[in-house]
């Protein structure tokens, strides 16, 4: 396969809203085979994809410890969200004719591959897309660290942050119409201007790291590629 994007290997941090489409929660079938079909094209850029699937469009630790379950069995309970989420998305690529392996931190055997560094590098040095569950493993954490982690430790030369909207704003764009996309932000600046690019433990782990983010909207048909190659409206964050 010849490489035709700078990136060699990238994480991709889908949150489980972005699978919703607009239900207000669970999966949307459509909405699914269009990120699935989304990640195929980028794997077919040459890059080797990584993926870490969020959970909260079924459930999130701190809405459940508001419910008064315990946090670390609610966090629980939200890393099983995301296994659920992350073995419907694995069907749907491999449905698309691109090869994808679920491996979930929270070792479940007879759903899927339990995480580890190394199953994570032979699958993505096969060509296949790693799909990647039980974000950290650990309650107390979400999933935009799990894919901060991944990106670190599987020497990602990126971190693609998947949202709602098409890149780090000044200001809420939802709640002040004055404000302004950036292009382009080092990590510092970030800091300094007080944006939340990705949650802070997250942050932390990209920017020691000197690991690039692109803030994107998966809302269009073609995003991943998009953004991928610098195309299409972003936020890129860089050391
Ligand atoms: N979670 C956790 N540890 C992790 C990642 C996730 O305990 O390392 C739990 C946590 O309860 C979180 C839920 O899984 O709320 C779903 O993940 P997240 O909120 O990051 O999903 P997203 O908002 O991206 O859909």
């Amino acid at each position: 396969q010849m490489r035709r994007s700078r990136w060699r290997r990238i994480v991709v941090k889908l949150s489980g809203e972005a699978l919703m489409g607009e239900l207000s929660h669970g999966l949307d079938a459509p909405t699914v085979t269009r990120i699935a079909a989304d990640l195929t094209n980028a794997a077919a850029l040459g890059v080797e994809v990584a993926v870490v699937v969020g959970g909260g469009n079924f459930f999130r630790g701190i809405a459940g410890a508001d419910k008064g379950i315990e946090r670390a069995r609610a966090d629980s309970i939200g890393m099983l969200a995301t296994v659920m989420n992350a073995l419907a998305l694995e069907y749907a690529i491999e449905k698309q004719g691109q090869t994808a392996r679920t491996l979930s931190a929270v070792p479940m055997p007879s759903l899927c591959e339990a995480y580890s560094r190394q199953a994570a590098l032979h699958h993505l040095g096969k060509g296949r897309i790693a799909v990647l569950a039980g974000g950290t493993g650990n309650p107390f954490f979400t999933t935009d660290t799990g894919a901060a982690l991944r990106g670190a430790e599987l020497s990602c030369d990126l971190i693609m942050k998947a949202t709602q909207v098409d890149g780090v704003y000044s200001a809420d764009p939802k709640l002040d119409p004055t404000a302004t996309r950036y292009e382009k932000l080092t990590h510092d600046e970030a800091i300094a201007k007080n944006l939340a690019v990705m949650d802070t433990a997250a942050f932390a782990l990209a920017r020691e790291n000197r690991i690039p983010i692109i803030v994107f909207s998966i809302r269009q048909p073609g995003a991943i590629s998009a953004a991928l190659e610098g195309k299409g409206k972003a936020t890129f964050v860089s050391p």
